[in-house]
C-alpha cells in the first residue's frame, strides 16, 4: 500500500531525490526585484517595494487595503490587537490548527477558547460555534460575556486548514448575532475562496502569512488586512513603533511594533505575487491527480467542499485509523518521501491545557488520520 504511495509521488515529482512536503519556486522576477532592491540602498522598512507589495496585495484580493509585517504570527498579533483583544478577554478558535495562532492571542494576555472543527473542512464549525455560544455566552451591553468563565469573548478566529475554506459565511453570521469580530487566519489560505468570494475578505481583519513553505513566499513575511480603512491605519502606525510623522523629532504616542516588512523581502513578494496564478492552477493538477490516485483507495482524499475553491496548499489524506497512519508515517518517510500527520491538538498542549474547550470529537478524530502529502509546484 504504501509502497504504491512512494511509486505514485516519485511518478507526479518524476525524482529519485528526496521529496519535500512544500519547497518555494522561483522563476520569476524574484532575483532581479531582489537586487533592484539592494541597488536602491533601501533594504529595511522603508521603500517602494513595501508600498508596492501592499497594494498589488490587496488589488489581487480585491480589499481597500493592507499593512505588511515582518511574519504571519506578527499579522496574527496586530489583527487582535486591532480587535481591542486585551488581558482577560477571550478568543475562540480552532484546536486544530498551527501553534501560531493561539500564540498571538497569548501575546495579548488573552484566553484562547476551543470549539469544534467540521470533519469535511477541518476548520472550525459553525454549527459547534452557535452551539458553544448559546451553552456558555450572552449578549451585554460590554460585548459577548462567557457566563461560564465570566470573560469577554472579543474575537472568534477561526482558520483555513491547509487552504480549504471553512464555512466562513454562517461564522460571520454567527459574530454579527452574537456581536464578535471576526479575525481570519488566513496564513495558508491565499488564492482560496468560499461562495466565490476570496478568503480573507469575510472577517472583519484577517492575517496571511508569506513563510517559505507557504503558497507564496517573501523568505518571512505577513500580512493584515481589514474592512475598516481606520484600522488599516492604525495596523500601519502600530507596526512601524507608532512614531508621529514628522521631519526630523521622535515623537510615538504608544507602545508600537517593529513588525513592518523589509523592502527586500517585500521586493521577492511583488515577483512571487506575479506568479500566483499559475501556482493555484498547478495546485489544482496536483489535486486532481492526489484525487484520481485515491479515488479507489481506503485512503480519503481531502477535497473542497461544494461551497470552496481550495488553492491546495497542502494535500492531505485521511486513514482509517491511527496505526495505520503511523504505519503510513513511519513507511513513507523511510523511502525519503516527506508525509507529515497534522498538528497535535492545541487543547493538549501544557500552554493552552488549561483553556475552556466545548467538544472536540471531529478534531480528535482527524487529529489521529490525517496526513500531509508532498504538495510542492514544479514549473
Ligand atoms: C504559517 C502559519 C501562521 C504563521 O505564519 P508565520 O509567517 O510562520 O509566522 C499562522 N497560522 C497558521 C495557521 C499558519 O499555517
Amino acid at each position: 500500500m504504501t509502497i504504491e504511495i512512494v511509486t505514485f509521488i516519485r511518478e507526479l515529482y518524476q525524482t529519485n531525490e528526496p521529496i519535500y512536503l512544500h519547497e518555494p519556486l522561483f522563476i520569476g522576477n524574484e532575483r532581479r526585484y531582489v537586487l533592484d532592491a539592494i541597488d536602491s540602498t533601501f533594504v529595511s522598512s522603508v521603500g517602494e517595494y513595501v508600498d508596492r507589495f501592499e497594494q498589488e496585495f490587496y488589488n489581487y484580493i480585491g480589499t481597500e487595503n493592507a499593512v505588511t509585517c515582518v511574519n504571519g504570527t506578527a499579522a496574527l498579533h496586530i489583527a487582535l490587537i486591532l480587535a481591542n483583544v486585551e488581558q482577560g478577554d477571550e478568543v475562540i478558535t480552532q484546536p486544530l490548527t498551527f501553534v501560531a495562532t493561539c500564540n498571538a492571542i497569548s501575546y495579548q494576555k488573552a484566553c484562547s477558547v476551543f470549539v469544534d472543527v467540521d470533519r469535511d473542512t477541518m476548520g472550525l464549525s459553525p454549527d459547534a460555534l452557535e452551539d458553544f455560544l448559546l451553552q456558555n455566552a450572552i449578549v451585554t451591553e460590554s460585548g459577548c460575556l462567557n457566563k461560564t468563565t465570566g470573560r469577554i469573548i472579543k474575537a472568534v478566529m477561526p482558520m483555513h486548514t491547509f487552504g480549504h475554506a471553512c464555512r466562513i459565511d454562517e461564522i460571520a453570521t454567527i459574530c454579527q448575532k452574537w456581536k464578535i469580530t471576526l479575525i481570519e487566519d488566513a496564513a495558508e489560505s491565499l488564492g482560496s475562496k468560499y461562495k466565490g468570494k476570496e478568503l480573507g475578505t469575510f472577517g472583519d481583519i484577517a492575517a496571511f502569512s508569506f513563510n517559505g513553505n507557504k503558497i507564496i513566499t517573501t523568505g518571512g513575511g505577513g500580512m493584515v488586512i481589514a474592512k475598516d480603512p481606520g484600522l488599516i491605519r492604525r495596523a500601519k502606525h502600530l507596526t512601524t513603533t507608532a512614531k508621529i510623522p514628522h521631519s526630523y523629532k521622535f515623537i510615538h504616542d504608544e507602545i508600537g511594533y517593529n513588525y513592518r516588512m523589509p523592502n527586500l523581502n517585500a521586493a521577492l513578494g511583488c515577483a512571487q505575487l506575479e506568479q500566483i496564478e499559475k501556482y493555484l492552477k498547478f495546485k489544482r493538477q496536483i489535486a486532481k491527480k492526489y484525487r484520481d490516485f485515491f479515488l479507489d483507495r481506503e485512503e480519503i482524499f481531502v477535497d473542497e467542499i461544494k461551497e470552496g475553491q481550495s488553492n491546495f496548499w497542502l494535500n492531505a489524506i485521511i486513514l482509517q485509523s491511527k496505526n495505520k497512519r503511523d504505519d503510513y508515517l513511519q513507511n513513507v518517510n523511510a523511502q525519503n518521501v516527506m508525509i507529515r500527520p497534522i498538528w497535535t491538538l492545541m487543547n493538549k498542549l501544557k500552554m493552552f491545557a488549561h483553556c475552556q474547550s466545548g467538544p472536540l470529537e471531529n478534531a480528535e478524530w482527524l487529529e489521529d488520520r490525517v496526513i500531509n502529502l508532498p504538495s510542492s509546484v514544479r514549473l
